[in-house]
């Protein structure tokens, strides 16, 4: 586990011990322009965009930038590679699945250079991006590569003149548009099940992050995927993303982001060519930490889902509501645990905690916390910015917040925990569930009868107990509510990318 990819970067020396992975000196970007039909083009307008590293504010390298125009030739491409006859369609589904194996052993190869590009451009501590995205990473891909020869139809039954059977078959050419909190993983979350299925796909990065995405191209290409299959078109959002949603040959978009954007995207969708919409939206996600509850573990698991990837994440737990007679310790060793965070340089091994993405983000949640102070929260710790270079924030905490509070009600994205305190379990339940969101809860507590009947009243697509940020390959996940529509991983994703069609054939005697 802790060894470090055979990449031919050479491999950065290091003070720690040889036993932890030790991110890669990267030399040079090698992949920065648009992979369409496994080639690399430039942009046609001649037009390049930076990408920057938010620790430094120092720009990484220009990628080449794809609009329309690119839209419309990676869907040209991945409808042709689509197409019954072509390879990808004639292929047996088993090679099917060896191809995403043969994927997911290229990212191990290529797991430090990996993990090293995605903490560049999106500033996660490096031994997160190697343990956790990476990890995702292939997990996802090896799940989805076994499922390639178990997609299946039934035969049903109806009367003894008709022979009726369902095939499985692809969606088509697939949009998927993501975001830069997990570019990686979000690559897998989307690709893995669409190429497991038999599609093909179109796929935007966001334009904070396309690094992993553009060199995940290059190991499709290694892989043996013919041409065509998968295309990335680095770009930016009202317009290659745009072109993506309301495509005419497009046949299913699946889009991970914020909920305004979603609704963007269903709309265009609906005005297009009402192809298939998957939407993995934002959260306000509540806790409830009952005074029976294991307090450590609550305490560590609530604050890991406040401030893991600096909070930058749909999952995170913003809202936590703790039983009255335990509120003062929890917030008191929730303070404890936040000063002893280590922020700094997302590369250095022993940083847990880096910068937030971009300016504009940060501005957004530094807004929010004067909010939160002005409408009368106590500021416990935190609040500000850490050193003058780079988009650095201390983690932060609120407690005595209120249900009507802007922090208490709007999605902040940045390491912000919110604690609230609550009296009985009807009243916990109310207000947890009283929000437009309804992505994932957590409930913290020793009693199964109580984890059980408030894990059934919460109105969201997960609920963790005694956990928090439990994901897996195997696990559905996506939102109620205005977090989203459909299910990502597991089985249930399979359902999103194929089409059920139903055979019935008439038999010409019957006995
Ligand atoms: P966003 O605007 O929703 O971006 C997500 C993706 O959608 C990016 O690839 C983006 O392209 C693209 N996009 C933007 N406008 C589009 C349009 N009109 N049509 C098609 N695609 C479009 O999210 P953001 O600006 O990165 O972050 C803003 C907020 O979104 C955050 O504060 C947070 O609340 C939420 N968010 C949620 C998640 C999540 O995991 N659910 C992840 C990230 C952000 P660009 O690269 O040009 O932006
Ligand atoms: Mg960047």
């Amino acid at each position: 586990m802790a060894q470090n990819g055979t990449t031919d970067s050479g491999v950065a020396g290091g003070t720690h011990a040889p036993s932890f992975p030790q991110p890669v000196k990267v030399q040079e970007i090698r992949h920065t322009k648009i992979f369409i039909n496994n080639e690399w083009h430039a942009s046609s307008k001649g037009a390049t965009f930076p990408t920057l590293n938010p620790a430094t504010g120092v720009k990484i390298c220009d990628v080449e930038e794809a609009d329309k125009a690119e839209v419309d030739k990676a869907v040209q491409a991945a409808r042709a590679a689509g197409r019954s006859g072509a390879s990808w369609r004639k292929m047996d589904v088993s090679s099917r699945g060896r191809l995403l194996h043969k994927l997911a052993d290229l990212v191990e190869r290529d797991r430090a250079l990996l993990a090293t590009l995605e903490t560049m451009d999106t500033g996660k501590p490096f031994l997160q991006s190697f343990f956790i995205d990476l990890d995702g990473s292939i997990k996802t891909l090896r799940y989805y590569a076994g499922w390639a020869d178990k997609i299946q139809g039934r035969s049903l039954p109806v009367d003894d003149s008709f022979l009726c059977f369902t095939r499985h078959e692809p969606v088509g050419v697939c949009g998927a548009i993501i975001p830069w909190n997990f570019p990686l993983l979000m690559f897998m979350w989307k690709i893995a099940p669409a190429l497991s299925c038999g599609n093909t796909v179109v796929i935007k990065p966001a334009e904070q992050t396309p690094l992993t995405a553009l060199h995940v191209g290059a190991l499709i290409k290694e892989a043996g995927f013919p041409p065509g299959v998968v295309n990335i078109v680095p770009g930016f959002g009202p317009s290659a993303g745009a072109a993506i949603a309301s495509h005419m040959d497009i046949d299913k978009v699946a889009f991970t982001g914020s909920t305004k954007v979603g609704q963007l995207i269903k709309e265009a969708a609906a005005k297009s060519n009402l192809k298939r919409v998957t939407l993995e939206l934002g959260g306000k996600n509540p806790c409830i930490v009952f005074a029976d509850s294991d307090l450590q573990l609550a305490v560590a698991e609530t604050q890991k889902g406040a401030f893991y990837n600096q909070g930058q994440c749909c999952t995170a737990a913003s809202r936590v509501f703790v039983e009255e007679s335990i509120y003062e310790e929890f917030v008191r060793c929730s303070v404890e645990g936040a000063k002893n965070i280590v922020t700094g340089d997302p590369l250095d091994p022993r940083t847990s905690h880096g910068p937030q993405i971009d300016q504009e983000q940060f501005d957004k949640i530094m807004e929010l916390i004067e909010s939160g102070k002005e409408e009368g929260a106590r500021l416990e710790c935190g609040g500000k910015a850490v050193g003058d270079t780079g988009l650095f924030l201390q983690p932060t905490i609120f407690s005595g917040v209120k249900d009507h509070m802007r922090i208490a009600k709007e999605e902040i994205f940045g390491p912000v925990q919110c604690i609230f305190s609550f009296k009985s379990q009807q009243e916990a339940i109310e207000r947890a569930n009283s929000t437009e969101y309804g992505l994932v809860a957590a409930v913290f507590t020793r009693c199964l009868d109580r984890a059980l009947s408030v894990s059934a009243a919460l109105e969201t697509g997960t609920v963790w107990v005694n956990c928090y940020n439990a994901l897996h390959a195997q696990t559905p996940f996506g939102g109620c509510k205005m977090s989203g529509v459909g299910r990502e991983l597991g089985e249930y994703a399979l359902a999103e990318y194929s089409e059920v069609k139903a055979v019935t054939i008439k038999l010409r005697e019957t006995l």
